[in-house]
């Protein structure tokens, strides 16, 4: 186990935590910490002023028998091949709990995408799907967007692989709808915490309308989980993205922060608005908090300052699990990304089946499922923790390895 504070070390130890939980041994411990397949490329480009550089590529295919690898491709400076492993890992247990047929990858490109131009953006994920188009596919792994990526990059993916293979819209989703992409799957992830928020409240006895929420993130998650988090009536109190952060006692205006960012890529100076150190949004007087930006935000160092008593993990692994477990002592309750952040996941899956049946949903088949599934899922996750006295995350682990360690004892593993 790594001394680390990753993604993959906090897997390992939920991980270990579960197998314990269920009686599993060592070897079963061993496989599903590993990854079946772990890709690193180097990928060169011609700059925009003429010079060369060489970016880091990089693919894990965790698990595969539930259903071919699924996961993001994200676009980061923090990428590296323990990040990506830890969390293909997480995208394994994801599928599992929500119960698609689809197993867990992760790709990932070492880069800083603000920094390149979309020229340099399109031939950097061209030449990634060149190199990897071997072990990609509807039947073996579909990328789909992440940090740093999105409908356009997939859409690049689409027609790199379609090159070679004939067109092919289900090895990739998140993609544009004109080329294959699903109503809904833009809104998905951020659409779905709303609704895994609803279940929660409604199991819980929390009362939603007025209730404070404090969001890290203002990307694509951040963003469609605060529209969905106000519709249901709560007040978003603080907002944030990588540089700025604001905060409203009475609800921030989320159109006029929008408009804020499109036109000058930072949330500050909107009328009315406090702006908070970088960070402070994750401390502010609230109900909930929501972090939907990176991994390893809510740390040792800062868990006891956090005053939410229920964080939604937007992102993959904001809360490291010295703080999970600090957060538990002081009972705070944590819904776990696998739960959370998995609408994303399932719109894939959704854009996947449409796609290999050559047909579109109208965009309410796609609400309606969603919201089937996650609350379902929920439930599960609920009845379990209820039953076995234990905390939302390790419910969810638990359900989901052994639907893993199932699927592993009758394929004869
Ligand atoms: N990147 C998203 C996640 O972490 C979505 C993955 C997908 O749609 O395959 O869940």
């Amino acid at each position: 186990m790594t001394a680390r504070n990753t993604t993959q070390s906090a897997y390992e130890i939920f991980l270990n935590a579960a197998c314990d939980r269920l009686g599993y041994s060592k070897s079963t411990i061993s496989l599903l910490s590993l990854a079946a397949l772990e890709m690193k490329v180097e990928i060169p480009i011609i700059r925009d002023n003429g010079e060369l550089a060489v970016f880091s590529g990089y693919r894990v295919q965790h698990q595969n028998v539930r259903g071919p690898c699924k996961g993001g491709l994200r676009y980061h400076p923090n990428v590296d091949i323990e990040e990506v492993r830890g969390l293909a890992s997480l995208m394994t247990m994801k599928t599992a709990l929500v119960d698609i047929p689809l197993g867990g990858g992760k790709g990932g490109i070492c880069c800083n995408p603000r920094e390149l131009s979309t020229r340099e953006l399109e031939v950097l994920t061209r030449k990634f799907v060149k190199r990897i188009h071997r072990e990609i596919g509807p039947n073996s792994d579909i990328m789909a967007p992440d940090v740093g990526t999105n409908a356009q990059v997939m859409g690049w993916i689409h027609s790199e692989y379609s090159a070679i293979y004939g067109h092919s819209p289900a090895a990739v989703t998140g993609k544009p709808l004109a080329l294959g992409g699903s109503a809904g799957r833009e809104k998905a992830t951020g659409y779905g915490i709303g609704i895994v928020m609803k279940a929660y409240a409604e199991r819980y006895d929390a009362p939603l309308n007025g209730a404070t929420v404090a969001i890290q993130g203002f990307g694509n998650v951040g963003f469609h989980a605060a529209k969905a988090l106000s519709d249901l009536g709560m007040k978003i109190v603080a907002v944030s993205d990588a540089r700025s952060s604001v905060y409203r006692e009475g609800g921030v205006d989320l159109s006029a922060l929008a408009k804020q960012k499109s036109e000058r890529g930072l949330l500050t100076d909107v009328e009315g608005h406090e702006t908070l150190e970088a960070g402070r949004e994750l401390e502010v007087e609230c109900d909930y908090l929501v972090p939907a930006a990176m991994g390893g935000v809510i740390t040792a160092e800062n868990a006891d300052k956090i005053k939410a008593r229920t964080v939604i993990e937007g992102a993959n692994g904001p809360v490291t699990s010295d703080a999970d477990r600090l957060l538990r002592d002081r009972g705070v309750t944590v819904v776990p990304d696998i739960l959370a952040n998995s609408g994303g996941v399932v719109v894939s899956y959704f854009e996947w089946v449409q796609n290999l049946q050559r047909v579109a949903w109208p965009l309410e088949r796609v609400d309606d499922e969603l919201t089937r599934i996650l609350s379902n899922a929920a439930q599960q996750v609920f009845n379990h923790a209820a039953q076995k006295g234990l905390d939302l995350r390790s419910a969810a682990f638990d359900i989901a390895v052994s639907r893993v360690k199932e699927a592993l004892d009758v394929t004869g593993i």
